[in-house]
């Protein structure tokens, strides 16, 4: 059964994340923010010391991790693995800044996607190496079955042509996982993912994007033109098995989605304490031992804020601690991603609002955070898609079927 303490063992990583936070976060946050493009310097000292700690705890770090559904749990025990860890890992980091979070080298999606599917060869090979994920493109984004890049196998390397665009540090790592097609002909049973090296010739760097939030991540757009990749750069079976094939692709989201959730429960967790502090600085004090409705509107405002932030915190424990103990969590990943997307969103605008005109000018980081909560609630599926996915999976119908 699920404890929701923070397991012993995880403690100190989510202390030592929580002062990184505090530390080396927070204080360069809006300096960031500012300089769009610009690469945080500050985070390779602290990448290195990350790199030393994986090394020690099993790839128990505080960004990329992957589940290897290979390792079964034991069925009688409880496991709290590096689902768990990087969860709470990032949790704490996000309560710094997300934007700096999505920057960390060597913790992007696309490492926790080789950690997941990539074989043991494969893991040696790209071991210590960013990676970043592309799967959308101008005409492929909620229905990511859609994509048209293709791969073509000649001799011993895949030729990839196609347009990948909205790349989480596409300009900063070392290599981007890019989802492509074998077989467009075949539907999304030929979709497959391909890990390319940036600096591969064919792979053409296009622009990085100005953005709403997260300023502090890049953002690029890619174009494959003739890209050609030994053909070991395939991670998972060449096979088109119209059964499994993109369940299989698919089967990243679940660990993914609540990693992402967990981002949005940081930055929620953030807004709501500098919130409190604010409040009480202006003589509202929210009283844990009372009831909302005889407190202060302010505090009772918060107090229904905090409760959305509780909920999506315990979607999102669950769901990292299915993936943990090896039982099938799709449902909810989806269900945490989607309440933990949506909410902080509204506790971010609504902490804006508590706090008036503080919250809304540069003084506070809580105008930022409002700008960069949005993206928790697009990217790794929006909330729409997330809802369409929990609906499909309470009454059993397929893609097909409820689209
Ligand atoms: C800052 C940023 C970083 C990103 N990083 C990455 C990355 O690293 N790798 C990557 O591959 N992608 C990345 N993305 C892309 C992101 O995953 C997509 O933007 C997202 O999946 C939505 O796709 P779209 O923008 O094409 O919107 P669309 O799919 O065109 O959707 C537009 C609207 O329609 C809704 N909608 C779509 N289909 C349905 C439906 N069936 N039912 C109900 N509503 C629906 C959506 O919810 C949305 O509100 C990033 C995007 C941004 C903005």
């Amino acid at each position: 059964m699920i404890n929701l303490e923070t397991p012993r063992k995880l403690a100190p990583l989510a202390k030592q994340a929580s002062q990184v936070a505090s530390e080396v976060f927070r204080p360069i946050s809006r300096k960031y923010d500012r300089a769009e493009h610009e690469y945080p310097k500050e985070l390779d000292m602290f990448a290195a010391l990350m790199d030393g700690k994986d090394a020690g705890a099993g790839n128990a770090g505080a960004g990329a991790a992957g589940v290897r559904r290979k390792d079964k749990a034991d069925e009688e025990s409880n496991r709290n693995g590096s689902n768990m860890a990087t969860v709470l890992g990032v949790i704490e980091l996000c309560y710094g800044d997300v934007g700096l979070t999505l920057t960390l080298p060597r913790q992007g999606l696309g490492n926790s996607a080789i950690a997941s599917v990539a074989n043991d060869e494969q893991l040696q090979r790209f071991a210590g190496k960013w990676a970043a994920m592309a799967i959308t493109e101008p005409e492929a984004g909620s229905d990511s079955a859609s994509i048209r890049t293709t791969a073509v196998l000649d001799g011993d390397e895949y030729v990839l042509n196609g347009e990948k665009i909205y790349v989480t540090s596409g300009s900063r790592a070392e290599l981007i996982v890019v989802w492509a097609s074998l077989d467009p002909s075949k539907g999304r049973a030929a979709i497959k993912s391909f890990v390319v090296p940036r600096d591969t010739p064919g792979m053409i760097l296009e622009r990085l994007e100005h953005k709403l939030g997260i300023r502090a991540s890049d953002t690029a757009n890619f174009r494959l033109e003739d890209c050609r990749i030994p053909k070991e750069n395939l991670l998972g079976s060449p096979e088109i098995d119209t059964e499994k094939s993109f369940a299989g692709a698919m089967q990243t989201f679940d660990n993914t989605r609540p990693l992402v959730a967990g981002m949005a429960v940081g930055l929620a967790r953030a807004c709501i304490d500098e919130t409190r502090k604010r409040l009480d600085e202006a003589g509202v004090t929210v009283d844990y031992t009372r009831p909302a409705n005889v407190q202060h509107a302010a505090a009772a405002r918060l107090l229904a804020l905090e409760a959305d932030y509780e909920a999506a915190l315990l979607l999102t424990l669950q769901a990292a601690w299915m993936a943990d103990n090896s039982k099938p969590n799709s449902l909810q990943a989806s269900m945490a991603k989607a309440k933990a997307g949506r909410s902080c969103v509204d506790i971010a605008l609504g902490c804006v609002e508590l706090c008036g005109s503080v919250g809304y000018g540069e003084d506070s980081l809580l105008e930022k955070w409002a700008r960069d909560a949005k993206i928790l609630d697009i990217f790794e599926g929006t909330q729409q898609i997330q809802l369409l996915v929990v609906a499909r999976q309470l009454l059993g119908k397929s893609s097909a079927e409820l689209r």
